[in-house]
């Protein structure tokens, strides 16, 4: 089977094809680098003593993508390319939409019209806004989305649910990821933002390296045990095989050859017949809250290092509390995360101090 992983040399799309690679896909990436480097792919097919095949392109140039889907039969994409800086999105709406919201419409227009309707999309736990119960299912209503970024991602799952709802033989797997650290075990591929890092542990890792001089910790007057932030954090390598958990789900959902003729005959049952196509929603966490306390204090004991910090006002945005229920991925996918936070702490440290500036040496 040969999957088409768009944005596959950033973050965590990276790690994913090493995964999906380990069991046995083919892969096709597509990225235009906006916020990667190619260095990432030559990494990941060094890990896995495998080859991929690499486009470098923009989701918005319907003539590549419609070229790459003619030379490369797909069957079925992962996406997660867009633009992701939640603070960026606030000065750069437009931007964020554009490329967020535009550059899927032209992926699914152009998949519908190779035949192409299977889709694995990277959605977010912020659709959940400030959660309506902890720990989040994915019953849980969706909240009021604080930034441009995070309304991509409720409007692209409900453009993704409408095209499965106009089409029944879509298939659309939405996968709401919490916070996404660590690197893979090698310390070869992992996260590189550009310029002062947004994120929590990618700061720490710029501190502990000596390129940032100190952590600033954004509130201590929150409702938790310690007055910081808690968050579900997840190994990245987790998340990537949580992606191929879903995607074996969601294809082993496509009735095999003869199938659909079978259920006319009434040789397979309703629920067979039912998934031809649907819409799936996993969140993909821990089940876990740490507080940015406890995760500093992780990274201390995982690397034996010490992280100064100080205390600043809040983060505009940020909800006090964040942690998924994972019983449904485990009980639907048969996928549960197995990296604990030290494990996630020491392989983001293996991999900032092995390369203190990200893929560029
Ligand atoms: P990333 O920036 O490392 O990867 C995204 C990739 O998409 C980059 O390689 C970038 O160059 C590429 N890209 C962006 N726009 C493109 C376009 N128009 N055409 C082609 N390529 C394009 O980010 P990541 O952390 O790996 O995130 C992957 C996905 O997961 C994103 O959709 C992100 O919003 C989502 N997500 C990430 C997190 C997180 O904390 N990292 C949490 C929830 C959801
Ligand atoms: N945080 C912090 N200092 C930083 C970056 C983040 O105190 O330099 C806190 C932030 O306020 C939040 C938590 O760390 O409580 C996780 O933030 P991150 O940006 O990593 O992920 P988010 O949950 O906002 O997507």
């Amino acid at each position: 089977m040969r999957i088409l992983v768009t944005g596959g040399a950033g973050y965590i799309g990276s790690h994913t094809c090493v995964e999906l690679l380990g069991a046995g896909y083919r892969v096709v990436v597509v990225d235009n680098l906006a916020n990667s480097n190619e260095e990432s792919l030559r990494r990941v097919q060094e890990i896995t003593g495998k080859g991929l095949t690499f486009v470098k392109a923009d989701l918005l140039d319907r003539a590549a993508l419609d070229a790459l889907f003619y030379e490369h039969p797909i069957d079925a994409v992962i996406h997660f390319a867009g633009l992701k800086a939640v603070g960026e999105s606030v000065y750069k709406p437009l931007e964020y939409y554009h490329n967020n919201i535009t550059g899927t419409l032209a992926l699914c227009d152009v998949m519908r019209s190779h035949g192409v309707k299977s889709i694995v999309f990277s959605s977010s736990a912020t659709v959940y806004g400030d959660p309506a119960q902890i720990p989040i299912t994915e019953g849980c209503p969706k909240g009021e989305i604080m930034s441009p970024y995070g309304r991509t991602k409720g409007m692209l799952e409900q453009i993704l649910t409408d095209l499965h709802t106009a089409d029944p033989g879509w298939q659309v797997m939405l996968l709401r990821y919490f916070n996404p650290i660590g690197a893979h075990i090698s310390g070869r591929i992992g996260e590189d933002p550009k310029g002062i890092p947004n994120n929590l542990v990618p700061y720490v890792s710029q501190v502990a390296v000596g390129k940032l001089e100190k952590l600033g910790i954004f509130g201590h007057d929150y409702p938790t045990p310690d007055g910081t932030c808690i968050r579900d954090y997840i190994h990245v390598v987790d998340l990537a095989v949580g992606h191929v958990k879903a995607l074996g789900k969601m294809m082993g959902a496509v009735p095999k050859a003869g199938a659909v003729a079978d259920s006319i005959k009434g040789g397979i049952g309703t629920s067979d017949r039912d998934a031809v196509g649907g819409v799936w929603v996993y969140n993909l966490g821990t089940g876990v809250g740490y507080s940015v306390l406890d995760v500093i204090h992780a990274y201390e004991t995982a690397n034996n290092i010490k992280i100064p910090y100080e205390f600043k006002p809040r983060r505009a945005g940020d909800v006090p509390v964040c942690y998924s229920d994972a019983t449904k991925a485990r009980d639907e996918l048969g996928w549960v995360a197995t990296h604990t936070l030290e494990d996630m702490c020491r392989d983001s440290y293996r991999w900032q101090s092995a390369n203190p500036r990200g893929y560029e040496g």
